[in-house]
């Protein structure tokens, strides 16, 4: 049995069709052209999945449904796009409906980062525990929570906006307007804005990672404070849900040893005594495709 997934993004909307065990059966990319209205975006989506399900010979009966991940905030309850920064043009935007008028089989939807975890529950890094946590480090931050052996999602489908916890009211102020928010002082963004001041010139996060591994001091000092500005919410959201495990996503994970050993010395020294310093912090499974691998558990699995 396949479900469609649609992992709908700032820059760019995967779609992949995704069968019972996680594989990607197809797949196409689409750029999300914010110029647009987003009924025109969806009437290309529809399209794209049209053309997905022919060329693989599978009637749209067959599907299970459809899953839509997308960047927060929502109001999955209503079905809608609320007011995510990053997709301005789609404020609003009531994208079940949407797509309903194309397709007549059930139609999820859930914040990008929930969706991710479900992932990880499913075919990942989280498959045998009942209470996790998986963190997302990337342009912003974003978790999802999953509890009792259940995602918590919320009333509106806003779980999880870690991103916006503050972790230091001393640095500057976030697009939300507080001062010091998590995502503020510990995301790609953050590594990005501070290195580029550091060094008089633009400095991607990948390059500043690059030279603190072969040991510019201050490009080093800067990223140490990042890795134990992520363990500093590690702790908070380990010492809030007691999860048996925290499972580490997003673009930044990339980076790898370095930011992982810093965050298990972190939590291993701050988080509440003994069970939440053994806390096993262990990197996201799911790297390619885990944005519409995440959209089609929203229809595969039970949460
Ligand atoms: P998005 O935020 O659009 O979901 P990603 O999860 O890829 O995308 O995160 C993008 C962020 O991760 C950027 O700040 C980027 O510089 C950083 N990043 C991506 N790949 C790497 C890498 N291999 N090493 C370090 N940082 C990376
Ligand atoms: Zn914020």
């Amino acid at each position: 049995s396949y479900a469609i997934g649609i992992d709908i993004g700032g820059t760019k909307t995967a779609i992949g069709l995704v069968g019972a065990d996680g594989e990607v059966r197809a797949k196409v990319s689409l750029p999300t052209d914010q110029t647009v209205k987003p009924e025109v975006m969806v009437d290309r989506m529809a399209a794209a999945i049209q053309d997905i399900l022919a060329a693989q010979g599978i009637a749209e009966a067959e599907l299970l449904g459809i899953g839509v991940g997308a960047p927060g905030p929502l109001n999955t309850k209503e079905g809608k796009i609320a007011e995510p920064p990053n997709l301005r043009s789609w404020w609003n935007f009531p994208v079940v409906a949407s797509l309903a008028r194309h397709f007549s089989r059930p139609i999820r939807l859930e914040n990008d980062a929930t969706a991710a975890a479900l992932a990880e529950k499913w075919l990942g890094a989280a498959k045998d525990a009942e209470h996790f946590v998986f963190v997302t480090i990337s342009t912003g931050i974003g978790a999802g929570i999953y509890s009792h052996g259940k995602l918590i999602t919320g009333a509106s489908g806003n779980a999880g906006d870690v991103g916006h916890f503050v972790v230091d009211p001393s640095a500057g102020t976030c697009v939300c307007g507080q001062k010091g928010c998590w995502e503020y002082v510990a995301s790609g963004t953050a590594v990005t804005r501070q290195a580029s001041a550091l060094l008089g010139r633009e400095v991607s996060s990948k390059e500043a990672f690059d030279l603190a591994a072969v040991g510019n001091t201050s490009i080093k000092e800067l990223v140490a404070k990042v890795f134990e500005n992520i363990g500093v919410g590690c702790v908070t959201l380990i010492n809030t849900f007691d999860p048996e495990k925290l499972v580490i996503g997003g673009g930044v994970s990339q980076v790898g040893a370095p930011l992982f050993d810093a965050v298990r010395d972190y939590v291993a020294k701050y988080a509440l005594n003994p069970s939440g310093r053994q806390t096993p912090i262990v990197p996201a499974a799911l790297h390619q495709d885990a944005g519409l691998i995440g959209a089609a558990a929203l229809v595969h699995i039970s949460y």
